[in-house]
């Protein structure tokens, strides 16, 4: 029996960045927690899971499954009561295929294990991790509602070639609204976090949120960096609203996961005053006139520019807080975390 849970909870792509934080908080709650990830082998990919399992109650089962396999998921989700679908590959640059490496396996893989929950009848609730970008499709996009958005927002112009990425989280999301209502068995909750930061439980840095991070600190953007504003999360506090949203009896819709809305230039303003030049931080603030002469040099089009540079919005944040219970920690304790953990880890060798 699992503490709070009335059996195991299976979590899916359980090694990645955001799902092993959503593991370690299941197991500190003693839960049981049926884990999958692609190869169980592989020591480099679940060392940090098996770490997090010594000494913590709860109890660790690792599965191996595969998003784009049909029933790869029958195993590990047998006799769960809750599956917290996190797998999903985030991806932003060096996309070569966006069907392939991304939409195939966000929308097929959605519905392999959404369609299995339903397969698996102790199953009572699935709980989706979706992202803020299946609720608009960037800066301008979001700014042109004239308010903050919320969970009634949808991203109705991303594709395959525009911002491929948000439109694999919209389309895997609004695929598991469809399952979730063609059946009675289980019930879908959906988070939608922001962009994520803070410290990871791995060495590794597949995830884009610690390769971005990573980019800020170590000199990437010595010659200047242009302002865009982004909505912030914690992991921890990502890791913590799954854990609710799977256990609150109440819990529904969709949850949009924000701290802080924030310009990139505040973020690095904060790591300056926390680590001064520690860092090799960006240089200087590139208006956005110079950002169009850039833009072909740093891979960026003007299109990009025009929708995304110096253009303010904001996302609201307190659904998760009034239904989930969740106390955002501040940007500057998630930032500070994470820079400390890639020191830590080797990651980055500060100056
Ligand atoms: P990540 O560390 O790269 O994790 C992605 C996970 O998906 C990995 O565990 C990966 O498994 C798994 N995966 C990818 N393709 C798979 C496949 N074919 N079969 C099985 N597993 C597969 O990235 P992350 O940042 O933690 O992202 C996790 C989730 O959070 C995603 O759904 C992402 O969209 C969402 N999210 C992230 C952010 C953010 O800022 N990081 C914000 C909002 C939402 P392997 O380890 O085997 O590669």
């Amino acid at each position: 029996m699992s503490a709070g849970f009335e059996g195991p909870v299976a979590v899916t792509g359980a090694s990645g960045y955001v799902a092993s934080h959503v593991v370690r908080e299941l197991l500190q709650r003693g839960a049981t927690v049926h884990a999958t990830v692609r190869n169980p082998g592989d020591a480099a990919k679940v060392a940090h899971l098996t770490k997090a399992a010594e000494g913590a109650p709860g109890t660790l089962k690792l599965f191996a499954a595969d998003l784009l396999s049909e029933g790869s998921f029958a195993e590990a989700l047998a006799g769960c009561v809750a599956v917290i679908h996190t797998a999903s590959p985030f991806l932003i640059t060096s996309i070569k295929d966006p069907q392939k490496d991304l939409v195939d396996p966000a929308l097929l893989g959605t519905r392999n294990v959404l369609n299995q929950c339903s397969k698996t009848p102790s199953v009572r609730r699935v709980v989706l991790t979706s992202s803020v970008v299946a609720m608009y499709d960037g800066p301008s996009d979001a700014a042109a509602k004239g308010r903050p958005l919320n969970d009634t927002d949808w991203n109705e112009t991303s594709s395959l070639t525009n911002n491929p990425y948000g439109y694999s989280k919209t389309v895997a999301e609004r695929e598991a609204w469809t399952l979730a209502k063609a059946q009675s068995q289980w019930h879908l909750v959906v988070v939608n976090p922001g962009f994520v930061m803070g410290p990871s439980l791995t060495p590794r840095n597949d995830s884009a949120s610690i390769d971005f991070l990573l980019g800020l600190i170590n000199g990437k953007f010595s010659s200047g960096m242009w302002e865009f504003y982004t909505a912030w999360v914690d992991v921890r506090d990502v890791a913590t609203a799954h854990v609710e949203a799977a256990l609150r009896a109440d819990a529904e819709g969709r949850h949009p996961l924000v701290s802080d809305n924030a310009g990139i230039w505040a973020a690095i303003e904060l790591l300056r005053a926390d680590f001064g030049s520690k860092l090799k931080l960006p240089g200087r603030r590139i208006p956005k006139w110079a950002a169009y002469l850039a833009a072909p040099f740093m891979g960026m089009t003007w299109g990009y520019v025009t929708k995304t540079v110096d253009v303010v919005f904001s996302i609201d944040g307190s659904r998760a807080t009034e239904r989930l219970g969740l106390t955002y920690r501040p940007l500057r304790d998630t930032l500070h975390d994470h820079v400390e953990q890639v020191i830590r880890d080797g990651l980055y060798k500060p100056s």
